[in-house]
C-alpha cells in the first residue's frame, strides 16, 4: 500500500510519525508523497485540514485517516496508542470508504475568478470591522448583511466554527451547505434572517461585498486578505472527500463524545 504521512510538527506527533513509518515498512507499506492511496495525518483536526489541502488536487484518488495526539477530533479519530491495531487492520482488511460533501467557492475580482475547495468552511470578515454585503440565493436577492461576518460550512464542518455560531449540526450524508451569521446587526434599520440557512445541492448563494472593502477570507484554517472582490459564489462541490474507515465510528457517536461526553446518560 502507498501512503503519505503528515504530522503536526510537535515532538509527540513527530515521534508517532516515526513509529508509524517503522511499523508500516515492516508490513511492506511504501511512502509515496506524490500519489498515495492513503493519507495519514497525526496531530489534530487542524493537521487533517492541512493534509486535505495538500492533496486537494487529487482528492478523488486518496482516502484519509486521522490519528489524534490530544483530544478526540472529528476527522482525527484514532488514538495515539492504537497505531499497531490500525496497521494490522490495514494489512488484513478492506476499509469502508466514507464520503463527505465539500464546499466549492468561486471568488471573482476584476482580474478573474479563482476556485477553492473547503472541507470545513468558508469565512468572510471585513478587515476594518463591520462587513456589509448583499446575500443572494439562487440569483434572487435574499438579504443585506451587516455584522462581523458570514461562515458557510460543509456538513462535516458544521461541528466546527458553525456550531459556535449556533448553527445546526448536519449529518454528512446530507449534501448541503449551511450559511451562519457572525454577530449580525439587527434593528429597525438593518435586518437579516438571524438564523442559519441550509441549502441543498444544486442551490447556490452569492455574496456581493463592496469592492472597495478589504476582506479576510478563510478557507478552513487558511486566511488570506483580499480587496477588489466583486462576488463570491458558494455551492456544494461535485467532489467529495473520502475517509478510510477500518472500524465503524458513527457521526452521532463522535458528536456525543466530543460535545456531551460518553458518561453523560
Ligand atoms: P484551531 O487549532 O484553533 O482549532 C480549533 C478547534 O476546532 C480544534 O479543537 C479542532 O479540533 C476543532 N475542529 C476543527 N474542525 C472541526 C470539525 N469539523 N468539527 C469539530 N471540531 C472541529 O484551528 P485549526 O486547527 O487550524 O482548525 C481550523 C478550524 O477551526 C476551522 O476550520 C474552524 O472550523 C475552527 N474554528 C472555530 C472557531 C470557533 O469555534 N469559534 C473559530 C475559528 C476557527
Amino acid at each position: 500500500m502507498n501512503y503519505a504521512l503528515l504530522d503536526r510538527g510537535d515532538r509527540l506527533s513527530r515521534e508517532l510519525s516515526k513509529k508509524f513509518q517503522t511499523l508500516a515498512s515492516a508490513r511492506g507499506f511504501t511512502v509515496n508523497e506524490k500519489s498515495p492511496d492513503i493519507v495519514l495525518s497525526i496531530g489534530g483536526d487542524g493537521t487533517l485540514l492541512q493534509a486535505f489541502h495538500r492533496f486537494k488536487e487529487q482528492i478523488e484518488e486518496v482516502a484519509f485517516i486521522g490519528i489524534h495526539t490530544g483530544h478526540l477530533g472529528f476527522y482525527a479519530d484514532w488514538k495515539k496508542d492504537e497505531l499497531s491495531e490500525l496497521l494490522d487492520l490495514m494489512v488484513t482488511s478492506q476499509p469502508g470508504r466514507v464520503q463527505y460533501p465539500l464546499l466549492h467557492i468561486d471568488i471573482t475580482t476584476r482580474t478573474g475568478t479563482s476556485e477553492y475547495l473547503a472541507l470545513n468552511e468558508f469565512t468572510l470578515k471585513s478587515v476594518d470591522g463591520t462587513l456589509v454585503a448583499a446575500l443572494h440565493i439562487n440569483d434572487e436577492p435574499f438579504e443585506m448583511f451587516r455584522g462581523d461576518g458570514i461562515v458557510i460550512s460543509t456538513p462535516s464542518g458544521s461541528t466546527g466554527y458553525n456550531k459556535s455560531l449556533g448553527g445546526a449540526v448536519i449529518h454528512p450524508f446530507l449534501e448541503a451547505l449551511q450559511i451562519a451569521e457572525i454577530a449580525s446587526i439587527n434593528n429597525r434599520v438593518y435586518r437579516t434572517l438571524g438564523s442559519s440557512v441550509i441549502l441543498p445541492k444544486h442551490h447556490h448563494c452569492d455574496i456581493i461585498p463592496d469592492p472597495e472593502e478589504e476582506l479576510f477570507i478563510g478557507i478552513d484554517h487558511l486566511v488570506m486578505q483580499m480587496s477588489d472582490v466583486q462576488s463570491i459564489t458558494c455551492r456544494v462541490s461535485e467532489k467529495k472527500v473520502t475517509f478510510a474507515r477500518y472500524r465503524p465510528f458513527p457521526f452521532w457517536n463522535r458528536v456525543r463524545e466530543a460535545f456531551i461526553g460518553s458518561g453523560n446518560h
